[in-house]
């Protein structure tokens, strides 16, 4: 190995969980080095979540992260369903939780991030290529990796492993150690990001021809879903097409107020739901999509890879300062009931606002039944409201 380095905490992958992690621990007095496999042009370019929990907001404020979240993001009270023939319907998280959300986007949360270890110094070492990690069960776990050709060691206390589904982390954990969850869903979802002003609310839209979404960036960056099939390609829906098909799924009202525009980004992707337990094996240990995947429904992925970097940092901080353990031996645990509880709202949403290929006449009853039921009981709204914004971390 041509060059070695020496880190507390080395962290795999350079997306949300790896570089709010590596932020954190900074801010703390606790050093690590980001690995990130792609370029930093690509990981910035990359167009996902934006939906952010009353208490991933709190957090990005406290570590420092807020101003331009405050400046440009948008604050909403919650979301409306559009229900194909039914009055149109608000989970209020602010009338039952006194919470607020905010829309701003993931790739804004990204740029923010690189700023900021940009600014404190922080190494995240971009195309770092062939990442392996060695020796976890042992007390000196260490990594290596290639640069531009050049093999490279980093010796380290801990692994942070947060390089998404795809990543290394996971698949270095054994699969005798390893239990996974699955569940996959009979369609995708077609989005669109447009340069134009979105439509005031976050409108999840329930039609007799599929799911429909309005989302929204900044005041003037939309992103719209529609539910489409599991093999639709991007080549059939031009952004003419993409617009009708969309406006046909709202009440008229709500299609007559939708701005449209050429797409600058169109993308599909398939819906699915993961949990990998435990989130620890030996020095190492998964956040954030490396550990679990939700469907976008219900905007939790980017949410929960905040919470899991809330309680990895802490246990990670408190090792590192004062070799006592109790927050690492209990993150696995604690990061994985708040995963589990999101992981069946997520799976709850795309049930009730989905249209299922193959289901039967009494399933589509139980869903509208689930919706009356929601609309006409404050108790069923304050459950989904306090769901919606958020479950609050546990101390
Ligand atoms: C197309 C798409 C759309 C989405 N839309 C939404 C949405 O609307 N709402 C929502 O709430 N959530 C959405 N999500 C989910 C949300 O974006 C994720 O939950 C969030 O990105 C998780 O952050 P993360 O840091 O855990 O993982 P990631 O963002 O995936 O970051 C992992 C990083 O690790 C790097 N990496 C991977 N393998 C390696 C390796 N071997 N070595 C080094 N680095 C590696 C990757 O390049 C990446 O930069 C979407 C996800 C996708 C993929």
């Amino acid at each position: 190995v041509a060059t070695a380095a020496r880190t507390q905490v080395a962290i795999i992958g350079g997306g949300p969980a790896g570089l709010l992690l590596s932020h954190i621990l900074h801010r703390n007095g606790v050093d690590s080095i980001v690995l990130e496999r792609q370029s930093r042009a690509h990981v910035l370019g990359r167009i996902r979540a934006g939906v952010l929990e009353a208490g991933t907001v709190a957090l990005l404020r406290e570590v420092g992260l807020g101003a331009r979240m405050d400046r440009e993001g948008h604050p909403h009270d919650g979301s409306a369903i559009a229900w194909e023939g039914r009055p149109r319907f608000f989970i209020d998280t602010q009338k039952f939780t006194g919470k607020r959300m905010m829309a701003y986007g993931q790739t804004a949360i990204t740029e923010d991030l690189y700023a900021a270890r940009d600014t404190a110094g922080g190494e995240v070492i971009d195309e770092a290529d062939k990442v392996q990690l060695h020796a976890l069960t042992a007390r000196r776990p260490h990594v290596t990796y290639t640069k531009q050709g050049a093999s490279r060691r980093i010796d380290c206390d801990y692994v942070a492993g947060c390089d998404g589904f795809h990543g290394v982390s996971r698949a270095s954990i054994p699969a005798s150690v390893l239990k996974t969850y699955e569940k996959s869903y009979p369609f995708g979802w077609l989005g669109v990001l447009s340069e134009t002003p979105p439509y005031p609310d976050l409108c999840y839209c329930y039609h007799s021809r599929g799911f429909a979404l309005a989302s929204m960036r900044t005041p003037l960056l939309s992103r719209y879903y529609i539910q489409c099939e599991l093999d639709a390609r991007l080549e059939d829906w031009p952004d003419e097409r993409f617009w009708q098909e969309f406006k046909a799924r709202c009440p008229p009202e709500m299609a007559e107020r939708i701005v449209t525009g050429p797409s600058i980004e169109k993308s599909i992707a398939p819906l699915r739901s993961f949990v990998a337990e435990p989130m620890q094996y030996g020095t190492l240990f998964l956040a954030g999509d490396a550990a679990h995947i939700v469907p976008p429904t219900g905007a939790k992925g980017l949410n929960l890879a905040v919470s899991d970097v809330f309680y990895l940092s802490r246990a990670l901080i408190e090792s590192c300062r004062s070799g006592k353990t109790h927050y690492l031996e209990r993150y696995s645990d604690m990061a994985l009931r708040r995963v589990w509880a999101s992981a069946r709202i997520s799976w709850w949403l795309t049930m009730l606002l989905h249209r299922f290929p193959d289901e039967t006449p009494f399933e589509e009853r139980m869903r509208f039944d689930q919706f009356d039921y929601l609309r006409a009981s404050e108790h069923a709204q304050a459950s989904l409201a306090e769901q919606y914004v958020g479950l609050p971390f546990e101390a």
